[in-house]
């Protein structure tokens, strides 16, 4: 049951439903209720519960907590490290390479930079979905800025060898590394410090929605999107929420802490998923096999991604279409650019998987794909 819904949920990729300790978090740090910036006795308890939260999530990433600065989500996040880091080098050069596999929010925000006359160049990518890391290093100019390259794509759940493009960037000391590990924080272990600037958020892992962390190490400076004072720090003003820092902190805790035994239940899950949905005929598995387990790409022969939403939907399932965020109705980008098929992206469609999904989840939505599949096959 979620939210008073009768439905088996397959997108926790696009959100996770909060854990119980993690509003607990949220309910307690909230009652600390002072601005953190003011310079009063009530502001300091509040800006030392902030550091707190900050420090802790710093340590458990393995990076300083200067480097942390907190944003409304992800795609703030992304933002600010995708314009931030290209305005502040504006003068130094107007190159960017990055890959089809990005989220919109680093795509669009590309897009944008592309109107403003920045060039952009697109990597290629390997049939098993990571980049084609020879390609790269043709792009790669003296006036390239920036490689944004996410950790794990959204829709195919492809690993990118974020450590090897950082070691093939220090050849161009001007060119800036930004990570999307909004896919890869709790589903693998990455070490975000190979990176200039990295972007997660909490609800990605039970945690809350409208809070999102942007790692930026130290040295490196950005021109903030928003202007106008300073908070924790001068690159995103506004009231730090206090009680999001903390709910923030503790989810990221529980993720570390419970991380192998979800990490082996999802594994376990994905293969008996793979192995069923392989005897169906009409569908195809996208994902590549060291995609993360908690995602599941699928193509289903005759019927687009929208329409097996709208049908395990009619059967109480959720599933999604491309990431949430996404243009609908166009084929999935990533999933072209692994196959070169548009009719296999048009067609593609998302399950993913948490430590949360039952072996009854498993075994339904089987029964409704064998279901959905026979039927179109007969008509
Ligand atoms: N980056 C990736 C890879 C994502 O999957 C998402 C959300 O789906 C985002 C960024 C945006 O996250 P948020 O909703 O916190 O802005």
């Amino acid at each position: 049951m979620y939210g008073g819904l009768n439905m088996i949920y397959f997108d926790y990729t696009a959100d996770t439903p909060p854990d119980q300790r993690v509003l607990e978090e949220y309910i307690r740090a909230a009652q600390i209720f002072a601005n953190p910036n003011s310079k009063h006795s009530a502001g300091a308890e509040a800006a030392n519960e902030i550091s707190r939260s900050i420090s802790l999530m710093a340590k458990l990433l393995d990076v300083r907590p200067g480097e942390m600065i907190l944003t409304s989500g992800a795609s703030e996040a992304n933002n600010l490290a995708v314009k931030g880091l290209t305005f502040t080098d504006r003068r130094r050069g107007k190159h960017i390479v990055s890959t089809f596999l990005e989220h919109s929010s680093v795509s669009g925000a590309l897009t944008f930079l592309q109107e403003q006359g920045w060039e952009i160049d697109i990597v290629n990518v390997e049939p098993d979905g990571t980049i084609d890391l020879e390609h790269l290093r043709s792009l790669l100019r003296e006036d390239t800025v920036l490689c944004a390259v996410c950790a794990v794509d959204s829709e195919l759940g492809t690993v990118q060898p974020i450590g090897q493009i950082a070691e093939i960037l220090k050849d161009y000391p001007d060119c800036r590394f930004h990570v999307d590990a909004t896919q890869a924080v709790g589903k693998t272990k990455i070490d975000i410090s190979c990176a200039d600037t990295a972007s997660f958020a909490p609800h990605k892992f039970y945690g809350l929605k409208g809070s999102g962390i942007l790692y930026k190490r130290e040295e490196i400076v950005l021109e903030p999107l928003i202007h106008g004072g300073a908070s924790t720090t001068i690159y995103r003003s506004g009231t730090p929420d206090t009680a999001s820092a903390a709910a923030a902190a503790k989810a990221l805790e529980i993720a570390e802490c419970e991380f192998e035994e979800r990490l082996a239940y999802v594994t376990n899950i994905n293969r008996i998923l793979r192995d069923e949905i392989q005897k169906i005929p009409g569908l195809v598995i996208n994902s590549p096999a060291h995609a993360v387990p908690h995602i599941l790409n699928v193509s289903s022969t005759g019927i687009k991604g929208s329409q097996m939403q709208a049908l395990l939907n009619e059967k109480g399932i959720c599933i999604s279409v491309k990431s949430a965020c996404s243009v609908p109705n166009t084929p999935s980008r990533p999933v072209m650019a692994i196959t070169h098929d548009r009719r296999r992206a048009l067609s593609s469609w998302r399950i993913s998987l948490s430590h949360l999904t039952t072996e009854q989840d498993i075994e339904a939505l089987i029964k409704a794909l064998q279901e959905i599949t026979e039927h179109e096959v007969e008509k």
